[in-house]
Formats: structure tokens, C-alpha cells, sequence
């Protein structure tokens, strides 16, 4: 999984660089107790409005550690893993999954179906081809048949998910739940945090956010959208109401080069190449969980495609950033309304002809 987020945890008020910090890829402003820690191989960090700042670390810790279990249980460079369990098994038996990654595959499933396979956490294989997941990188593009071959690998559709046992049932098929894990991590940290009477807070695992109450000022948490051209900029600001996720999913972090040319970590898997023409997504929903499967299937379909997809989940919120220059946003129209653009940045309403 993969974005960039610039998250702010200061009012619009406050100046935008003042007072900020680096970390690792997030960018957040300094003036709210935060701490930081790493899981599934990146940044996650958990800020609290001044009231909460003594319980703070023991927060941190029992999210770290909700981290780490889900990693240990999905994660797809773990050999011992549920999911790597589960794509060796392929075509041989069911196996028996936990309650966590029986939710995620659940889900990842539902929006296999809801986004007609642009979404589809079976990619595994075809991340494998293009160097990703551990592979190495093919010293060229690999062939069409190439391609051919491993697409006939990926299918949702065909994950069977039963009475607390998953099977992939074609040796050769891998799960990937790279796309959908750290939103559903983020929905359990933000669950706990309120079980535990923690009420204003932002939880952010690498771009995938979601908030609570509010911030010591303003009415909203403000949210930094990165700009994917020039990683010291923001594009500008989302105001997230408490209790809703954003994420977003980015082609300029993770991506490799093959014979001088670069391909995105996101792959589509309706053709089995990565998917072009978009540079970040962001989605604004209600659960982190839906926002991270959707702003890797919203980049998968890119502005084209987004209308349709839009029609089914009528609630979620995009900004669009396409690939091309000069670098122009599309907006649906709700976040028009609480999207503030830096002042150099041009945006429009996507519409259907986008
Ligand atoms: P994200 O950063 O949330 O967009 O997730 C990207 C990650 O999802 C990749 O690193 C893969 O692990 C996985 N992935 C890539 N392409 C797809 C896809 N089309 N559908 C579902 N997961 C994908
Ligand atoms: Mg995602």
C-alpha cells in the first residue's frame, strides 16, 4: 500500500511550513502530541489533541502491536503469513484463516466486485511479473504472452471463503492484500481508541487516515494532499470530519524501472499491466477500510473510468491527480466544498466525460 499524505493537525488559520516535521513520507505540523512508529514496512503515526497527551505512548504501543498482528497475519512478504499460507495451498486445500483475515479477504472480495475487477487483491501474481512482492525486476517489459499467461492466474472471483477457511483454487495464485490491509488496520486502531475513551485523534498508516472529533482549534482535522510531481508541496488541504477515512494511492513512490521506463506498484488487472494515466487518487468515505480499496481501484480506472464507479459508491469523495502537464485536479463536486487548493494549483468538477 502505498500514498503520500501530508497531514496537518493545525486549523487553516496556521501557517501552512510553520513549525513542521518530516517524517519519513508524511509531513505533519509539530504542534499536537504525536508519536510514530513502523509496521508493514512503513510509517504509521498517531496524533491526539493535548488532552490525551499522557496517554499517548500506551496508545501508541497497543496500535503497534494491533499493527504487528495483522501483519504477521497478511503480510505477503512473510512466508509464514495466513496470505502466503494460503497461495502456497492454492490448488492443493482450504486453509484455516483468522478472524482478521477472513474480514479482509471478505472485503477485498466486495470490492473486487463492486469496482468489476479493478480492485482484485488475487493480483499477487502479476505484481510477481513486473518485479514487485520481493521478485526482481525483469531486465525488459515482459512479453504479452508473458502477461497472458499470469492473467489467467488472477481472479477474485474464484477466492472461495468458507466456514473460517480460504482456497485459491489454481496453484500459481497468490493472495495480495497489499491494497485493502492498513485501511482495515487503521478502522481497528480507530475502533480501539474510542473503546478506550479516546475521542479526538488522527490515525495515519502511510496516507491511509482516519480522524476522530476534532483538533484543539478549527472544527476539522486538515489534511495535506501531497503533490505527486514535487514531493515538498502540497496540491492543498481536505478538511476530514470526525469520524471519516481518506487515503490515498500514489504511483511515485513505489514503482520500478525496466529498461529505462517506470511502472507503477498499482497493476490493473483487467489487461496485466500497471496502470497508467493517473499520478494519485484520494478518496474521502466513512471507513478506512473502503477508502484504501477504493483510492487503489479509483487509480486503477483513472479519471475515465471514475464516473462509473462513482454511481456505485455515490457516497465516496475523490480528487483525482491524472498524469499529465500542466498538472490539473479533478474534483467531485462534495469536496469541492472542503478542498482548498494551494494557490497555484488548477482544478475542476469531474464530470462524466472526464
Ligand atoms: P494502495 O497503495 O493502497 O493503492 O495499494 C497498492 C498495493 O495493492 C500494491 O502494492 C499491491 O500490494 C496491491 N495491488 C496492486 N494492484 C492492485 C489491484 N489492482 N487491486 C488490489 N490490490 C492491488
Ligand atoms: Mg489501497
Amino acid at each position: 500500500m502505498s500514498s503520500e499524505q501530508v497531514i496537518r493537525t493545525v486549523p487553516h488559520r496556521t501557517n501552512t511550513q510553520g513549525g513542521a516535521s518530516f517524517l519519513g513520507r508524511l509531513f505533519h505540523a509539530s504542534e499536537l502530541p504525536r508519536r510514530a512508529f513502523r509496521s508493514m514496512g512503513t510509517v504509521a503515526t498517531v496524533t491526539v489533541r493535548t488532552d490525551y497527551a499522557e496517554r499517548l505512548a500506551a496508545v501508541t504501543e497497543h496500535i503497534r502491536k494491533i499493527f504487528d498482528r495483522l501483519e504477521s497475519k497478511m503480510s505477503a512478504y512473510r512466508a509464514d503469513s495466513e496470505i502466503s499460507l494460503l497461495s502456497r495451498m492454492g490448488g492443493v486445500e482450504p486453509i484455516s484463516v483468522s478472524e482478521d483475515t477472513d474480514t479482509v479477504l471478505s472485503l477485498a472480495r466486495h470490492f473486487g466486485g463492486l469496482s468489476a475487477g479493478a480492485f482484485d487483491s488475487t493480483a499477487g501474481p502479476l505484481m510477481r511479473l513486473w518485479g514487485f512482492n520481493g521478485a526482481q525486476v525483469p531486465p525488459v517489459r515482459p512479453s504479452e504472452q508473458a502477461v497472458r499467461e499470469v492473467l489467467k492466474l488472477v481472479d477474485y472471483r474464484r477466492l472461495t471463503i468458507q466456514d473460517g477457511t480460504a482456497f485459491l483454487p489454481v496453484k500459481g495464485m497468490e493472495e495480495d492484500v497489499g491494497g485493502i490491509a492498513k485501511g482495515y488496520a487503521v478502522d481497528l486502531a480507530y475502533d480501539y481508541c474510542l473503546s478506550v475513551g479516546i475521542r479526538n485523534f488522527l490515525i495515519d498508516f502511510s496516507g491511509n487516515v482516519r480522524a476522530s472529533g476534532r483538533p484543539e482549534w478549527g472544527t476539522e482535522w486538515q489534511i495535506g494532499v501531497r503533490n505527486p510531481f514535487d514531493r515538498s508541496r502540497i496540491i492543498g488541504k481536505i478538511a476530514l470530519p470526525g469520524g471519516t477515512a481518506l487515503a490515498t494511492s500514489g504511483s511515485y513512490e513505489r514503482y520500478v524501472e525496466i529498461a529505462g521506463a517506470r511502472f507503477s506498484h498499482i497493476i490493473d488487472p483487467r489487461s496485466g499491466y500497471p496502470a497508467t494515466g493517473t499520478a494519485s487518487v484520494t478518496v474521502l468515505c466513512k471507513d478506512a477500510t473502503t477508502a484504501d480499496a477504493l483510492s487503489t481501484a479509483f487509480f486503477v480506472v483513472g479519471a475515465c473510468g471514475a464516473h462509473a464507479l462513482l454511481e456505485k459508491v455515490p457516497s465516496a469523495e475523490l480528487l483525482i491527480v491524472p498524469d499529465t502537464y500542466p498538472m490539473e485536479l479533478l474534483l467531485t463536486q462534495g469536496l469541492r466544498e472542503t478542498f482548498a487548493p494551494a494557490p497555484e494549483v488548477r482544478s475542476r468538477v469531474l464530470s462524466p466525460k472526464s
